[in-house]
């Protein structure tokens, strides 16, 4: 479809205030609106669904002032002049999961993430849904990574000694009027790769999963759905990859960059400038701003916002594996659709749901979000109920209007390869994108007179910490004889040791934040949210790493817990 198409479509369907013009960039979109829903719509009017050309957007939000990227506070030069082979932007599961990847071969690898850990963007903010890839076509990226990556988890999980748990994947119907024609999903799905999908009648489909409300009609079970943490497997990725050998730079945001003859020769960041010979664009919802620095600015992004609850272990019983209803899949037509879904870690986590907004890092939850969820998930299920909610959290996915990953070369800049548009399902697609993208890495490097060679040394395994909540009394008081710090208990609720918190801090990319060290091993995780633990957990980092207490942070920059004495100072310590 050329320009002259597009914008005829616009006019036919209201958008007269837009259009599109073909450009050294590509096809670029222009308008004015104060509504951001009326530019994302006329994104979607303009483009192709899947295509290859991508619309970019360059209208004119008049509504609200876009904030800038949330940036690091520090500015050194701790990377300043490292030549890296590649260079890879963005410490999400993509970015985690491709350095891992080039590990495999002799090759200096450089992460460099903007925030203070591994997994703050979407990758830390996702459902952990390993996708069967139900409702992804034939042609897409989706689809074929989707595929691809679902099938490697049984594997890596192993291998990242992470939870993985292949339960399958329930959809729900409350009418019989698509049971005639399921015998044909079925072949259909068979043929995706999605293996051997179970039709459940009724009865069959209640005594799978009890709590259904009475009134549905059938489901179908898609077996190659499955679960994972996936903060701990992206964590577990970057760990694989620094055992490998690659570095990793927190609290670097790559600000610039200098190309020439369409390549990139430096990058700047606020700590210090890096010579790559080849850069890997896994930004997540700031894939575009890079693509812009690169001079390889082909598509857009436009943020869309999904918000999640977590209910408390004692709601476990309510699902066997995840479950939605189709009734409710139906009313949004940009996600996954959601669903009530039985984490790893045994808690029920409800949601999400989808919708746009001009803000890539807008990490809020709003009452009305959530209250909205439970009444569309609550359809299928009695049990659901607010109040045994013990945390909620929001993501930002970065959605192309093509609605489709892009993971290719550069088009213009010929030492760039582009891992954009990586929305749900990201997740479950990650560890094959990663094999794509390290290839295409390695093509750039040779195409350049760098012989790559394997990494004979490259160890996939990766050990776990030990997680004594889950080992029978035996295991538990040998590893307490070993080390007594494992017999004090510092988080009731999730029933984790003094011992995993110390290990927690020590690992190969280590960590001295409250949410660091909540995301490997999980002090405050359970009902209390940290209540109880929280200022234990502070005191071990003070101890562990000789941090000053009141420097101890929860989070990013900032984030220092303690701010002063509340009793009048130092007779009362
Ligand atoms: C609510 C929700 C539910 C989802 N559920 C699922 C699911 O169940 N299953 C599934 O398969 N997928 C799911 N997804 C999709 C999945 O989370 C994403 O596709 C995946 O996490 C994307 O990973 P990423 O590495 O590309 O991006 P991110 O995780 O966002 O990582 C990008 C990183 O780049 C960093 N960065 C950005 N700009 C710069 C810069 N200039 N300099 C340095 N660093 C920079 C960011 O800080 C960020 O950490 C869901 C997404 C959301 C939001």
């Amino acid at each position: 479809m050329n320009a002259e198409k597009r914008n005829k479509k616009l006019q036919k369907n209201g958008f007269t205030g837009f259009s599109v013009h073909e450009t050294a960039e590509g096809l670029v979109l222009t308008g004015t609106s104060a509504d951001w829903n009326e530019i994302v719509n006329a994104g979607f009017c303009a483009a192709k669904k899947y295509g290859k050309t991508h619309i970019i957007n360059d209208c004119v939000f008049t509504g609200a002032e876009i904030p800038p990227m949330r940036m690091p506070e520090i500015k050194d030069k701790a990377i300043d002049g490292a030549r890296p082979d590649v260079l890879v932007i963005g410490g999400g599961v993509v970015g985690a999961a491709t350095a891992r990847e080039l590990t495999r071969r002799e090759l200096d690898v450089l992460v460099v993430e903007k925030e203070y850990d591994l997994a703050i963007g979407a990758s830390g903010r996702n459902d952990g849904c390993v996708h069967p890839g139900i409702d992804l076509l034939p042609g897409s990226q989706k689809r074929k990574y989707n595929v691809v990556g679902n099938r490697m988890f049984d594997e890596l999980s192993k291998e990242l000694d992470i939870e993985f748990d292949r339960c399958g994947q329930t959809v729900v119907f409350d009418t019989k009027k698509f049971l005639p024609v399921m015998p044909l999903a079925k072949l259909w799905f068979a043929c995706m790769g999605l293996g051997n999908v179970k039709i459940l009648d009724e009865k069959k489909l209640m005594a799978f999963e009890p709590a259904l409300r009475e009134g549905v009609k059938f489901g179908l079970f898609f077996p190659t759905g499955g679960v994972v943490c996936p903060y701990n497997f992206t964590i577990a990725l970057g760990e694989s990859a620094a055992q490998n050998g690659a570095k990793f730079s927190f609290d670097t945001a790559v600000l610039g960059m200098e190309t020439r003859n369409g390549k990139i020769v430096s990058v700047t960041t606020n700590r210090g400038t890096v010579y790559p010979k080849a850069v890997v664009n896994a930004a997540g919802v700031f894939t575009e701003d890079i693509a812009k620095m690169a001079g390889d600015r082909f598509y857009s992004i436009h943020p869309r916002k999904g918000t999640n609850t977590i209910l408390d272990h004692k709601t476990v019983s309510m699902v066997r594996t995840s479950y939605s209803l189709i009734s409710a899949l139906k009313e949004e037509g940009h996600s996954k659709g959601g669903g009530i879904i039985r984490t790893v870690d045994g808690n029920v986590l409800v949601g999400p749901d989808a919708f746009e907004t001009y803000q890539k890092e807008d990490f809020t939850t709003e009452s009305k979000n959530v209250a909205a969820v439970f009444t569309k998930q609550g359809r299928a299920t009695e049990r659901l109920r607010q109040s045994d909610t013990i945390t909620y959290f929001s993501g930002v996915r970065a959605a192309t209007f093509e609605e489709d990953f892009i993971v290719e070369k550069g088009r213009k800049c010929k030492n760039l390869v582009h891992a954009a548009g990586i929305q749900s399902p990201g997740l479950t697609a990650a560890p094959a994108i990663a094999v794509d993208v390290a290839k295409m890495c390695a093509e750039i490097l040779a195409a350049d007179g760098k012989k790559v060679e394997p990494n004979e040394r490259f160890d996939p395994n990766r050990k776990a910490i030990a997680r004594i909540a889950k080992m029978d009394d035996a295991q538990r008081s040998a590893y307490i004889k070993k080390n007594p710090a494992y017999g004090e208990i510092v988080c009731r609720c999730e029933e984790i040791s003094r011992g995993e918190i110390v290990e927690a801090l020590h690992r190969p990319i280590p960590c001295s934040t409250v949410d660091g060290v909540k995301k490997r091993c999980r002090p405050g995780m359970g009902r209390c949210q940290g209540g109880f633990c929280g200022p234990l957990v502070a005191k071990i980092i003070s101890e562990e790493l000789g941090i000053p207490l009141e420097k101890v942070r929860k989070a990013g920059a900032g984030s220092e817990l303690l701010f002063g004495k509340t009793k009048g100072g130092a007779q009362n310590g």
